[in-house]
């Protein structure tokens, strides 16, 4: 039996709201469930994949859709970041994706579970259920007087960042940028020093992936919790903005935070291009470095399935075995590779949720 792999990010609810809206008449739901074969990541593909679950975001697209891969194809390009949203305008798409996410739960019979603590994912794990954790990729679609973190928290939120790579009233996100630092832009506003300390209480996590690093800094300095980036890679391997410098892999793992390893091929090449010409070892050239900089309890994956280009050798969540194989090949013992599928990121989940 292979072992499961625990993820931190996926856009599979993006995808199935885009679905719906170019296809009113399918039930984009039901086609998962049953196997629709289209991006990276349905139930079937999920099961062959031996997926554990994950971090599944809700995630508000740029109102023009700004972002285009062909742009990253080249290595060397700066997608600049979209508008701010309003909370008016967020607030229906996330309950919509919300919705999305509950209605696929319900219509896997039981092959999938929405999770709230570290306790729930262990059962899923034990009784080969797929452990649905709800994350919100940007804040936008929580008010400044955090109304709506209460509602989305009852409804099963744990994993909030409060930026995707868009500003927010709560802090500055990093764009799409190769090469360049992730030194752009500023620290977290009021709201959003008040929005740091609401999820501490609440103990929801907070997501670093998509912040500059001023607000990394404010957050680092404030936040009571382990310093989490759920799909992040290293900077010194690939100089994208959206990858983490040296300094702030030591602040994560000072905090005992955790690094979700990003297979989006944009963050793991030196080049920084968006192709699924993309191999393994270039991959584990982060997954070394992250090892070194982190210590081996600290690193898991973070996908980017249904977000991103992933390496063809992977293809989809399907092919989780290809990076199984991988790690044996690399020289990766069994208890090392135990805590890169699953247990780090349970044990970062626990450290989180105060479990
Ligand atoms: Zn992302």
């Amino acid at each position: 039996m292979s072992n499961v792999i625990f993820d931190g990010h996926n856009d599979l609810l993006l995808r199935l709201m885009q679905r719906s809206e170019k296809e009113p008449n399918k039930d984009p739901v039901a086609s998962c469930i049953s196997g629709d074969n289209r991006g990276h990541i349905d139930l079937p593909r999920m099961q062959k994949g031996h997926f554990a679950g994950g971090l599944f975001a809700v995630f508000i697209p740029p109102m023009n859709d700004t972002l285009s891969f062909e742009s990253m194809g080249n290595g060397g390009y700066t997608i600049p970041m979209p508008e701010p949203m309003s909370y008016e305008d967020a607030l229906p798409i996330a309950i919509q994706q919300v919705s999305i996410l509950l209605k696929l739960i319900e219509a896997s019979n039981g092959a999938m579970r929405l999770c709230t603590t570290r306790a729930n994912i262990e059962s899923c794990i034990a009784d080969n259920v797929i452990a649905v954790i709800l994350h919100m990729e940007g804040a936008e679609a929580i008010d400044e007087q955090l109304m709506a973190l209460d509602v989305f928290y009852e409804a099963g939120l744990r994993s909030l960042g409060p930026v995707w790579s868009r500003n927010t009233v709560f802090a500055d996100g990093v764009p799409l940028s190769f090469p360049a630092t992730p030194d752009i832009g500023g620290g977290l506003t009021t709201a959003g020093k008040q929005l740091i300390k609401a999820c501490n209480k609440k103990r929801i996590l907070i997501d670093l992936s998509h912040i500059n690093e001023k607000g990394f800094w404010d957050i680092a300095t404030l936040s009571t919790a382990p310093l989490v980036a759920t799909h992040s890679n290293a900077w010194s391997v690939c100089n994208s903005a959206r990858n983490l410098t040296d300094k702030q892999l030591s602040a994560i793992k000072e905090s005992d935070g955790i690094v979700g390893v990003n297979l989006a091929t944009c963050f793991i090449r030196a080049d920084g291009k968006m192709t699924s010409n993309t191999t393994l070892d270039e991959l584990f050239l982060h997954i070394d470095y992250l090892l070194e900089k982190l210590g081996d309890t600290r690193v898991g994956f973070g996908s980017d399935f249904d977000g991103a280009v992933v390496p063809k050798e992977i293809g989809d969540i399907g092919g989780l075995d290809a990076l199984r194989d991988a790690f044996a090949k690399h020289g990766y013992d069994d208890a090392l590779q135990r805590k890169l599928c699953s247990e780090n990121w349970l044990n970062a989940l626990g450290r989180v949720w105060g479990e």
